[in-house]
């Protein structure tokens, strides 16, 4: 067994504000028989940790920051055995000390209902990293609860590489630490904001060809109905909000319209320009199998206004994808969807009230999807697109590149300063740096 009696060092935040300090804490010690204790390789600073920062949250002790780590198991609760676990995941019989380790930012304990049919952004024993309940992975160690339902091993068998038919286990792709932290957080909420608009029943019938309700479930007996023509069927889509999350659901996105050969147009949205050039240039970069045939165009949110107007002739867009978090985003999503029409929002909203009246919903029959990413459920699919474009995912510190650099904790309080600012982008911490 690990000796854990010692102490590490940790970024703290302090109420009432932005207040980061890097202190020397107690190594975490397993409290339940199905915890694990990580030491931690890469730690991210993630936008949604901006809302602890600036204090909006009302947090009123300090707590270890973030949620996103990645790492290596350095010790395993009593209920991790290499037999008789038959009843419970996977990961109880075959996680060992050593093995590699990807984290969503979510706890999910894998057995309840909400874990067993993919929903595990919403087991009852959630918790969220970095919280005051749970201490955060910008640390050298971190303890997992429930890890044998929430980690993600990249070590051993039963893991992505070894089920899926792309890969082998003999061409396991060599993935830099910094491309498998994007598994935390971003790229699957990426991918889940794009499944989720592209899977809407209302998107049925521009990806059947059929009208409604014939393009829907149970619809047998309509079988007969007239296919639609392309001016019909063609999708037009914005996505609002360029920061790395919104940057993920752009790529992923663009690469399911490609898969599906769907005709398409997508509009992507924000109000900065310094995120404008970084969604063109690594648009320039996707390999043509990743973006289609489409059209893609980025602007900001006036223009965006006039291109679906002009695309769509007043229509509107069929989905949106709202990756911001802020009222004024959920505004130009109502004004940019058309009638029938959805949007997909995986902002962290914190705002009271939702800027729409009820006629306002009802004069469009519009549908919204909100909320936190089902991560661990979402990892398979996100980590295939993670594998196919490492041509974005793959590097640091490029102006393609989705991290900006890796610094050590003595960087921490400048990094969320910076952060916060908007003078930096996304920042990833080495404990042992
Ligand atoms: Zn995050
Ligand atoms: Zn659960």
């Amino acid at each position: 067994m690990a000796d854990l009696s010692g102490v590490q060092q940790a970024v703290l935040w302090y109420p009432p504000s932005y207040d980061i300090r890097v202190e020397s804490i107690p190594i975490p010690k397993i409290q339940d028989p199905d915890d694990a204790i990580i030491k931690i390789t890469l730690a991210g600073l993630c936008g949604s940790d901006l809302h602890i920062y600036r204090g909006h949250d009302a947090v009123k002790e300090s707590m270890v920051c973030g949620h996103e780590f990645i790492g290596e198991v350095l010790a395993l609760g009593a209920n991790f055995k290499s037999q008789g676990q038959t009843n419970r995941p996977a990961l109880y019989s075959s996680l060992k000390v050593g093995d590699k380790v990807v984290s969503p930012f979510t706890v999910s304990c894998g057995e309840c209902h909400f874990c067993r049919i993919g929903f595990t952004c919403r087991c009852p024993s959630g918790r969220l990293f970095g919280s005051p309940s749970t201490p955060g992975g910008q640390a050298q160690y971190v303890r997992v609860p429930k890890a044998g339902g929430t980690l993600y091993s990249l070590s051993g068998a039963g893991d992505f590489w070894s089920r899926s038919s792309q890969t082998n286990v003999n061409a396991r792709p060599e993935l830099a630490d910094s491309s498998l932290l994007l598994m935390c957080d971003i790229l699957p909420t990426g991918v889940f904001a794009a499944f989720q608009a592209l899977n809407h029943p209302k998107m049925l019938p521009m990806s059947t060809g059929l009208p409604f309700p014939a393009s829907s479930f149970r619809a047998d007996g309509l079988n007969g109905s007239e296919k639609l023509g392309s001016e019909d069927t063609i999708l037009t889509i914005a996505v609002i909000g360029l920061g790395p999350v919104g940057l993920c659901a752009c790529i992923s996105l663009l690469d399911m319209l490609a898969t599906c050969q769907m005709t398409f147009r997508v509009v992507a949205v924000d109000l900065v320009e310094a995120r404008r050039e970084k969604m063109k240039a690594v648009y320039a970069v996707i390999d043509p199998s990743g973006k289609g045939t489409g059209e893609f165009i980025v602007a900001s949110a006036d223009e965006s206004r006039e291109i679906v107007q002009k695309w769509t002739d007043g229509m509107g867009c069929n989905c949106v994808l709202e990756v911001v978090g802020h009222n004024s985003a959920l505004t130009l999503a109502y004004d940019l969807v058309r009638p029938f029409g959805t949007i997909t929002s995986v902002g962290v909203h914190g705002a009271s009230q939702m800027p729409f009246t009820g006629r306002q919903l009802y004069a469009k029959n519009i549908s919204f999807d909100f909320g936190r990413c089902p991560v661990r459920a979402m990892f398979p699919m996100a980590l295939e697109l993670l594998v196919k474009r490492q041509d974005v995912f793959g590097d640091v510190g490029k102006e393609t590149s989705l991290v900006d650099k890796i610094v050590g904790f003595n960087e921490a309080a400048k990094s969320y300063e910076e952060f916060d600012k908007g003078k930096v982008g996304k920042v990833l911490f080495d404990p042992w740096k």
